[in-house]
């Protein structure tokens, strides 16, 4: 038995035109949002895409988007393909190892309670992400589920920087368009169900 989570072909294509080396975080993250819409507007996921790149040079690893719906998987989160890809694609299920550079996930939206467990598992030792839990929610509906108050506190006691809202304006309208597309909106139970 096993499951696997694959990356629609479009993720490589449009990966292929990327620099390798994209130095500045406004640099990643308009890829990063920039392939959050192409995964709803082409039918291969939700509106959720992250990126792994070295916090020093930029040096882009990979760049993942969500495959909940088309991989019957609801773990499939973009940010869990995108750290599973990077350590796959890295040979180490710990991007923050000896020897390693300090890798960075950049997100077009706040981690949900899940995404938030994985990311000190991860090894990564930077977080950026674009749009906050509270509107992505407010947009579409999606629930993100318990996270923990203090939850930027508890990731940097564990030595993760964090960088909240950038190019956050960008990412909202994405989401908007998402919500006005009739685009299905998957859920795990709430907490009163
Ligand atoms: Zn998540």
């Amino acid at each position: 038995m096993h499951f696997k989570v694959e990356l629609p072909d479009w993720v490589l294509e449009e990966s292929a035109k990327l620099p390798e080396v994209m130095p500045t975080l406004e640099s990643q993250m308009e890829a990063v949002i920039r392939f959050s819409k192409l995964n709803y507007e082409k039918d291969t996921g939700g509106p959720f895409a992250a990126g792994i790149f070295e916090k020093e040079t930029g040096k882009r690893v990979v760049i993942g988007v969500n495959r909940v719906v088309p991989g019957n998987n609801s773990t499939a989160h973009a940010e869990i393909v995108t750290i599973a890809m990077a350590q796959a694609m890295l040979k180490t299920f710990d991007l923050g190892g000896p020897e390693m550079p300090n890798y960075r996930l950049v997100v077009n939206a706040r981690p949900c309670a899940m995404c938030f467990g994985s990311i000190p598992w991860s090894g990564v030792r930077s977080l950026a992400f674009a749009a906050c839990g509270e509107e992505v929610e407010k947009i579409t509906g999606f629930d993100e589920g318990p996270i923990h108050p203090q939850w930027q506190q508890e990731l940097r006691n564990r030595d993760i920087e964090v960088i909240e809202h950038v190019m956050a304006e960008q990412a909202y309208e994405v989401f908007r368009e998402f919500a006005n597309s009739g685009s299905p909106i998957y859920n795990g139970r709430g907490g009163d169900s």
